[in-house]
């Protein structure tokens, strides 16, 4: 079990069911949060967290909830009232993490519109419409926390649109700190840098140049693991960070430097 610090709280968190989700997920219902966790394809995988949380001492639950088109945040929180109430009196969360992302690569040559659009539905309209319609259930003293990535502050021409995703969900977070900020709610980003997820699986594992050149990129000397990012999402959770808010939280190991 973990410090209990969030005992009490509704977490949801958004691709919740494998890589930097799953572990987000784990590690709030270590520290004692009921965590929904949202999943789009990979169901098994979803109860199969769920399970491992239940058989660590915590509460979680699975909602299926593909996103990026019209109408996806109501239905996720429609699900999301059906099933909290298991849990609580009435439907509410104390914190939201916008996790789910995709990362096309394209650069401005091959990008073509239809994926354009997709990176932009999913990275910025899906948690953009998740804070609205969450709004009326998220209590005063709430979190809101935007997965972006390292790559918001980088020239990646190979993946064009991604960085401008990350960069608009940055500013998503700053204007949400200051609308919300007066009902004690506060909203940060945290910006990964390479982590060791399924999304780089196939340039990274079982390549040891390509793992020894992303180890380098980072001052700390290796490449991130999921866990690097979902301790700092859980003390942007805690009360220890009540007075941080409107920020980019760099876990990037020191990439950049
Ligand atoms: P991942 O592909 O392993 O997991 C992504 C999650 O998002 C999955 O659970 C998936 O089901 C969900 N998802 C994707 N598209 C969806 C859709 N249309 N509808 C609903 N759910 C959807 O990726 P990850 O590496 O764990 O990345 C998680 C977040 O971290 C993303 O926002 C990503 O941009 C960001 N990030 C990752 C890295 C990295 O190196 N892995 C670096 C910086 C930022």
């Amino acid at each position: 079990m973990g410090t209990q610090r969030l005992e009490g709280k509704i977490a949801l968190v958004t691709g919740g069911s494998r890589g930097i989700g799953r572990a987000i997920a784990q590690r709030l219902a270590q520290d004692g949060a009921v965590v929904a966790l949202t999943y789009a394809r990979d169901e098994a995988a979803a109860h199969d967290i769920v399970e491992r949380i239940r058989k660590d001492g915590g509460q979680a639950f699975a909602l299926h909830a593909p996103l990026g088109r019209r109408g996806d945040a109501a239905a996720l929180w429609s699900g999301f009232d059906a099933q909290i109430r298991h849990h609580a009196p009435e439907p509410v969360v104390d914190i939201i993490v916008n996790n789910a992302g995709i990362g096309r690569s394209a650069d401005l040559a091959s990008l073509t519109e239809d994926g354009f659009d997709e990176v932009f539905a999913v990275n910025v309209r899906a948690p953009f419409f998740i804070v609205q319609e969450g709004l009326k259930r998220l209590r005063d003293a709430g979190r809101i926390i935007n997965i972006s990535s390292g790559a918001a502050h980088l020239a990646m021409p190979e993946a064009i649109a991604y960085g401008a995703t990350k960069s608009a969900l940055d500013n998503f977070t700053r204007n949400l700190a200051k609308e919300l900020g007066p009902r004690g709610i506060t909203a940060n980003s945290v910006a990964p840098g390479i982590i060791d997820t399924d999304v780089n699986a196939g340039w990274l594992r079982g390549n040891p140049e390509a793992e020894a050149h992303a180890a380098s990129v980072a001052a700390l000397g290796r490449v991130g693991r999921p866990e690097d990012v979902a301790d700092v999402v859980a003390f942007l959770a805690s009360d220890d960070a009540r007075w941080v808010t409107g920020k980019v939280i760099d876990a990037t190991g020191g990439s950049g430097l």
